[in-house]
């Protein structure tokens, strides 16, 4: 008979096991139009880069609530895919190039893309390759790409329609400005650091009679672009001045003082410099006032022509030179430090440029309404249920959503412009003429849309929008969309307008989202910190089931996990106790040898029913927070099972019945538990339990008769356990309950009293209720306990004894252990007034030094304090001593 190796090698099978599911087509789903589908889309990973534990994090989950939707049989779908990753990956390539000593611009515009997209096929098939190995059952037939011809035809379809509402334009707005990528940033791009700078005062004289205006500013190279000065017309300093004007230093230019409600008066001077082309204040300052815009700088934020003498000149280097150009005209008031809030590009940290541009938005607002609609009124739910009031706070503040880039690597705006008649095409098919005047001089915009508009678009441009695709009637709306919780705005916000918006429909029923991972100490992971677990690492070291397991117990919905060695490690444990049990079960299972003896799988003796009903428990329980996404609760009580219940004492209690040969043999029994209890872990360490099922079922099969459970040839697509009422055995949990009570009481006794394990004592146990159930199994409790006799008697006998005795009271029972026969009392009680004599002296010996003034002078304060600290635990450690003492003298029946 086959026998599974000793130790197990998870190397081994995992890929075996994968390369069997992946053949046998278990992960794509059939379309049955008679039952409802489970559909998870997975967010579009990154081809930036490799994959990390958050990565492993996200797939392990979804993992799981495919692999349990799929045993429960339900055609379930989990669509894979990679997102273009517009900046991030444009910024990977060039700095590849900087590392040749090219720029984009030196090769061009189309050999860029070419080593791009080379690029992120080879990043493409490596991020397929480790969500393989982490085990993920996703349909790799139906796997999307950002930039394939399908999404891309639902990007630019997407657009047109938006552009054909009205909800797409094009116009002059502030938008963030990255100088080092060279292109527009969303709001959500920017990150903002607390920076402390300098607020400078500087002087701008009145054109008329003497005097000046003082203005603050952070930025004072800005004053180029200045067009006006505003005052608060309530600011009584200043009232006088609104409609007079001041001239710039150095370039000698004249503008107004204005008067605006909208300015702080206990800001700086109360005086405010208005430079609308590069701020988004001033912008609205300069709209009421109809005051001209001055774009001072370049696109690399260098000065342009309108910066007079500073042009060319970079945008720090040019407040340096402003500075003291000031300074020299004695216009530079005073300076201080000042600490304020700077927006940062999120790709390459280089400091934003807010800046006047003409760029491509989405009018949101009328997008936002649906998608708050479908939240509030329960369409969709958000877990956890807290951050559905952070969805809505930011949906009903949102502002118009700046989507064109000026990159190279995205999907490009599908506008075109005549350069005969100048007027633009927006359209889904490339035009070659012009459609106003039919000159073909056309050229399309040359700029790319922000990444987040295509991913905007995921869980219907993947399943063949805008085609009628089977795939879309049938799959679409998604079951869940589980993602981190960091990109509710960037992703999931925006996927709930534009699903609703193209399809009509909402584009999933819940969002599932997870925390961040953190390492053991609760420390956020950083290359920096060098406390990064690398994913393939834990793997070779660890195997995936335990890095799943490491990863999934302990999380809950939206809060942070902390991942490390410790965790891998229990969880490698908890793999290795699993193979260790299946290996003791399959060993002793014999079908030839057992065949006459055994009656099946169905349960015989009290401890059969008890593991049962707990089983059909803990299957209750497991399905209850399987449906409210508590997957680290369930997997935690799984493992509790497996290893305290089903270890720890069934199977103990299981070897009593083979040694004492008691027929019918506990095996199949056994065996069947442990293969129910597989599949139950089944969806959160795929490979073990695949393994061990296997083996498992060849033996089981004989007995199985027309149980259907383990026909199938795949534990990934037998039936997930189902809690059945008959099977809960309340009695026998109370008996066996009981049981247990009694062996752990007499076991801690005995550690307690540091009995031999090889010496028996001897236990009477009084009980009420269950002296028949309990006298049935005092052989079991002897054993356990390695106590006997064990005297089971009703609590009507209970009589007093003048041997001294422990009295332990239980739940449904009392259990006394005379001391007699357990330890030498006298020699007890020497060994302890012996203990007892040593410490005090050592007591004395402390104390006496404590109150030495020369010590006390002399030794440094540590040193005393620590004395203290050792004479506060030997006073109690004497006094523990005493303790056990006066028990021993005074335990007995009565007492
Ligand atoms: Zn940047
Ligand atoms: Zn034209």
């Amino acid at each position: 008979m086959s026998e599974i190796p000793k130790a197990y090698e998870p190397g081994k099978i995992e890929l075996k096991w994968y390369d069997s599911w992946l053949k046998q087509g278990y992960f794509t789903p059939e379309i049955d139009p008679n039952r409802k589908p489970f559909v998870i889309i997975m967010p579009p990973t990154n081809v930036t880069g490799e994959l990390h534990l958050g990565h492993a994090l996200t797939a392990t989950l979804e993992d799981i609530m495919v692999r349990w939707h799929r045993m429960k049989g339900e055609p379930t779908l989990w669509l894979p895919g990679t997102d273009h990753a517009g900046i991030a990956t444009q910024v990977v390539v060039e700095r590849q190039l900087a590392r040749r000593g090219q720029t984009k611009d030196e090769i061009g515009r189309e050999k860029f893309i070419e080593l791009t997209w080379e690029w992120a096929n080879k990043s493409r098939g490596s991020i397929r390759r480790q969500h393989q190995l982490l085990g993920a059952s996703c349909d790799w037939t139906r796997e999307r790409f950002t930039l394939d011809e399908g999404p891309n035809r639902a990007v630019w379809t997407a657009f047109v329609r938006l552009y054909d509402k009205g909800l797409v334009y094009r116009g002059e707005r502030m938008i963030n400005w990255c100088p080092r990528c060279q292109t527009a940033l969303s709001d959500l791009e920017v990150e903002h650091k607390d920076i402390i700078g300098h607020l400078y005062y500087v002087r701008y004289p009145l054109t008329r009679g003497d005097g000046f205006v003082t203005v603050a500013t952070t930025r004072p190279e800005t004053f180029l672009g200045d067009t006006a000065v505003a005052v608060n017309p309530h600011d009584k300093r200043y009232k006088n001045l609104i409609g007079k004007s001041v001239s710039l230093p150095i370039i000698d230019k004249e503008i107004p003082i204005v008067g605006d409600e909208a300015v702080d008066t206990s800001f700086g001077t109360g005086a405010l410099k208005i430079t609308p082309a590069h701020d988004p204040t001033d912008l609205e300052v300069a709209q009421r006032h109809n005051l001209p815009l001055v774009d001072i700088m370049n696109v690399d934020a260098t000065m342009n022509e309108n910066a007079g003498p500073y042009q060319g000149l970079e945008r720090f280097a040019c407040r340096d030179r402003v500075l003291a150009d000031l300074e020299g005209k004695n216009l530079l008031e005073k300076i201080e430090p000042y600490s304020h809030s700077v927006g940062h590009c999120c790709r390459c940290q280089t400091m934003i440029e807010p800046k006047v541009s003409l760029q491509w938005f989405v009018r949101t607002q009328p997008l936002a309404k649906a998608a708050i609609e479908v939240v509030k009124d329960g369409r969709i739910k958000i877990i956890p249920e807290h951050f559905t009031k952070i969805y809505l706070d930011w949906m009903e503040n949102i502002r118009d959503w700046c989507i064109s880039r000026q990159l190279w690597w995205g999907h490009r705006i599908p506008v075109w412009y005549c350069q005969n008649c100048g007027k633009l095409m927006v359209s889904v098919d490339e035009p070659s003429t012009c459609a106003y005047c039919g000159s073909r001089q056309i050229i399309q915009d040359p700029d790319v849309l922000d990444t987040w508009f295509s991913s905007a678009l995921w869980p219907h441009s993947t399943l063949g929008w805008p085609e009628d695709s089977d795939d879309l009637r049938y799959f679409y709306p998604s079951s869940v969309m589980e993602t981190a919780y960091d990109i509710l705005f960037f992703w999931v916000a925006r996927m709930i307008m534009m699903g609703l918006e193209d399809t009509g429909q909402i584009p999933f029923h819940t969002v599932y989202l997870h925390g961040l991972i953190r390492d053991e100490s609760g420390e956020k992971m950083s290359k920096l910190r060098g406390n990064v677990t690398d994913p393939r690492e834990a793997i070779s070291k660890y195997g995936v089931d335990a890095l799943r397991f490491a990863l999934t117990t302990g999380t809950s919905p939206g809060n942070d996990t902390n991942v490390g060695k410790g965790k891998l490690e229990s969880s490698r444990n908890f793999v290795n106790k699993l193979w260790n049990a299946t290996r003791f079960i399959l060993q002793s299972l014999d079908v030839e040898k057992l065949g006459a003896q055994t009656t099946g799988l169905k349960p015989q003796r009290i401890e059969d029913y008890w593991i049962d009903s707990q089983l059909n428990r803990l299957v209750k329980g497991v399905t209850e927070l399987m449906e409210k996404f508590q997957f680290g609760e369930a997997e935690q009580q799984i493992y509790d099972f497996v290893w305290s219940k089903f270890c720890d004492w069934y199977i103990e209690i299981a070897k009593i019945r083979l040694r004492s040969q008691l027929a019918p043999s506990p095996y199949p029994f056994l065996a069947s538990t442990l293969e129910k209890s597989l599949r139950l872990l089944h969806p959160f360490m795929p490979f073990v339990t695949e393994e061990l099922w296997q083996s498992l079922k060849m033996r089981l099969l004989p007995f199985a008769g027309n149980d259907t459970a383990m026909m199938p040839p795949s534990i990934m697509i037998a039936p997930y356990p189902i809690a059945e009422d008959k099977a809960f055995a309340p009695e026998a949990e109370r008996v066996m309950d009981s049981v247990i009570e009694i062996v752990r009481s007499i076991r801690n006794v005995r550690a307690q009293y540091k009995v031999k394990p090889s010496k028996w004592i001897a236990a009477r146990v009084y009980t009420g209720g269950l002296l028949s159930k309990l006298s049935a199994e005092a052989n079991m409790i002897e054993t356990l306990a390695k106590a006997r006799p064990v005297t089971i008697l009703g609590r009507q006998k209970r009589e007093s004894t003048k041997d001294k005795e422990l009295v332990l009271v239980l739940k449904e029972a009392e259990v006394v252990v005379p001391l007699a026969g357990m330890v030498d009392r006298l020699a007890e009680e020497q060994r302890l007034i012996r203990e007892s004599e040593e410490i005090k002296g050592r007591i004395t010996q402390l104390e006496a030094r404590l109150r030495g003034e020369a010590f006390l002078e002399k030794a440094p304060a540590q040193v005393v304090e620590k004395e203290k600290q050792k004479l506060a635990m030997l006073e109690d450690k004497l006094r523990r001593l005493h303790q056990e003492l006066s028990q021993l003298n005074s335990s007995s029946a009565d007492s």
